[in-house]
């Protein structure tokens, strides 16, 4: 614990340190004492010799013994007398005969060189450290032998233990105050390795808004400024990648179009809101659903499988049943490592598909809408230049035939012109109130021949005296194509009914007939051009395939809507919506 904290590992290091020079001081100190100790011996040794030596000179050989004796307790030394050879002549604590040679001796082989011979040694006679001194010296009959003055070094280690608890006691001080003042100067260095740690721990976490000082000069702080910059440039990066991904995801979902992202395995990995609202999923989508629990639409699986297999963008038109069998055009890329996956683009191109057919319908309609009475026109002409014009019989009935074609190719090529001048016009013409009552009353004075041939009853039910904008003469065509249908698909003896109210500052103009109706599945496309329920029977009752979509533009363009409900064999209602202006004020309601 303490040595995998960088406190405790400085802490050690200190402690270490201060061992290695304590134990240097003890080292050369003891030395130096030691050495200190023997200099003194010796010198006083020296002091006591010079004056033994010339007190020697005079002392003869039998009592040398005693003297070395006298000599020994005031000097407070051991003194030994060596002969030339070696042999103890005399020594003041042992007896001599028990003595061996002391001619190998250092100090005496140097004595006997005529120096001052000098060594501290254990001596084996006494068994303790003695410093020994020995100068050459003489008898008083014998004028070479050796004086040797030893003292024994107890005192050493007496100065050693003293320097020795000197030392411990000044290391414990200087220990205790370098162990504080490291602990301290580590303790301020730790806390800041620690903030620093703590600053990069939150930068690991991605949180970039933490704090660290940056003022100091020295390397931590350099660190921590470089900690510091890197987070100011992650922070700046992040906020970019943010705003580039709320821009992406804006653009996403703002997008008309399905965006699809799918890994190699097929697993969706990302879609637009557009994407899941088509194919009735719920967002958000489970992460890494696989796309086959989505849409179970085998080309769309195809298409991807096949581009991520080739690395290739494809493009294919096709029907999802699972948005509703609406048609897309499905752009599919893979990514830039294809094996990370693909990407589609769905764009809806149902509406497109019906406009292309519409537009392909009608023009093969109205192909086919002018061949039938131009061959016929065509064919009687040819008839009576052939020589029927002669034929007073039925000349006059062919004559018929082509006129009621040259009518009806009239009235198609009015109602054509109609519809696209409608089409066409970018600006509707000025719009002026109309009394809806008036329109309607018009319609029904134009229609009421027709009804009467055709034995139905138009019965003008409430018509209140409403008020809308638009086009009187647009107005009279939609409410006559209604009428002519609601009289020509009816039965003998059949009705109209014609109403006209306001509610919900809505203006309603409502044609009920008790005719043949019209079937369900044909209702959403009556208002097509050129669509006919039963073609025999319009083209017999001079239809042109027309009038409603005359009727739904009209209404449109003035801002109204139309609806049609039908029962077969029952009748159909139709029913014009426009805003209303109000009522003409004074003008109360009344049956017409
Ligand atoms: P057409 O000239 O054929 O009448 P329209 O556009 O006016 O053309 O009508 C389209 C088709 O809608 C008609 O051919 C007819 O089959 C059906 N239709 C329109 N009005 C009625 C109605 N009142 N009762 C029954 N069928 C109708």
């Amino acid at each position: 614990m303490i040595r995998s904290s960088i406190l405790g590992k400085l802490l050690l290091t200190a402690l270490v340190l201060i061992l290695v020079a304590l134990g240097s001081a003890d080292f050369f100190l003891t030395r130096y004492t030691a050495d200190r100790e023997v200099r003194h011996a010796e010198q006083l040794m020296d002091g006591q010799v010079r004056i033994l030596a010339p007190a020697l000179a005079a002392v003869p050989l039998a009592s040398v013994r005693d003297w070395t004796s006298r000599a020994a307790s005031q000097s407070r030394a051991r003194v030994t007398i060596i002969d030339r050879d070696g042999v103890v002549l005399a020594d003041s604590e042992h007896d001599p005969a028990t003595m061996e040679n002391h001619g190998q001796r250092p100090e005496v082989l140097q004595a006997l060189a005529g120096q001052t011979g000098a060594a501290v040694r254990r001596s084996a006679t006494l068994d303790v450290d003695l410093c020994y001194l020995a100068i050459p010296a003489a008898l008083a009959e014998k004028p070479g032998v050796i004086l040797r003055l030893a003292v024994p070094l107890q005192q050493i280690k007496v100065s050693i233990a003293e320097v020795r608890w000197l030392i411990v006691r000044a290391s414990l001080i200087a220990g205790l105050c370098a162990l504080l003042i490291a602990y301290f100067i580590s303790r301020a260095f730790t806390n800041r390795i620690r903030r620093i740690q703590s600053f990069a721990g939150e930068l690991v976490n991605a949180d970039y808004s933490g704090t660290i000082a940056t003022q100091a000069e020295d390397e931590l702080g350099s660190v921590a400024r470089s900690l510091r910059g890197m987070a100011d440039q992650f922070r700046e990066m992040l906020r970019r990648l943010s705003d580039e991904a709320s821009r992406r995801k804006a653009i996403l979902a703002s997008m008309v179009e399905g965006v699809l992202a799918v890994d190699a395995e097929l697993r969706v990995t990302f879609c637009n809101d557009s994407f899941a609202h088509a194919v009735n999923a719920r967002q958000p989508l489970p992460e890494g659903i696989p796309l086959l629990q989505i849409v179970r639409e085998p080309a769309l699986l195809d298409l991807l499988k096949r581009v991520l297999a080739t690395g290739e963008p494809r493009r294919q038109r096709m029907s999802i049943l699972a948005a509703q069998a609406r048609v897309f055009d499905v752009q599919a890329a893979p990514l830039e490592d294809r094996r990370r996956g693909a990407i589609a683009i769905l764009h809806d191109v149902t509406e497109l598909e019906r406009l292309e057919r519409v537009r392909k319908d009608f023009i093969a309609n109205i192909s086919h809408e002018l061949r039938t009475p131009l061959a016929s026109v065509r064919g009687y002409t040819e008839t009576l230049l052939d020589g029927a014009l002669e034929d007073r019989e039925n000349n006059r009935k062919f004559l018929e035939v082509i006129y009621s074609n040259a009518i009806r190719l009239g009235d198609m090529a009015s109602d054509l012109l109609a519809l696209s001048e409608m089409e066409a016009e970018r600006e509707p013409p000025p719009a002026e109130s109309l009394s809806v009552r008036e329109v309607v009353r018009a319609a029904i004075r134009t229609v009421e021949a027709e009804a009467r041939t055709r034995n139905v009853e138009i019965i003008p039910l409430e018509v209140e005296d409403l008020h809308i904008l638009g086009q009187r003469f647009r107005l009279e065509h939609a409410l006559l194509n209604l009428l002519h249908n609601a009289i020509r698909f009816n039965r003998p003896g059949g009705e109209v009914r014609v109403e006209a109210r306001s509610s919900d500052s809505r203006a309603r103009i409502i044609v009920t007939d008790t005719g043949i109706g019209i079937p369900f599945e044909d209702l959403p496309r009556i208002f097509e051009r050129f669509y006919c329920v039963d073609k025999a029977r319009s083209r017999e009752t001079g239809g042109t395939g027309l009038g409603l979509a005359i009727v739904k533009h009209v209404t449109e363009k003035m801002g109204g809507t139309v609806t049609v409900e039908s029962r077969l064999g029952k009748g159909s209602t139709f029913t014009l919506e426009f805003p209303a202006e109000g009522p003409s004020p004074g003008q109360p309601d009344q049956r017409d």
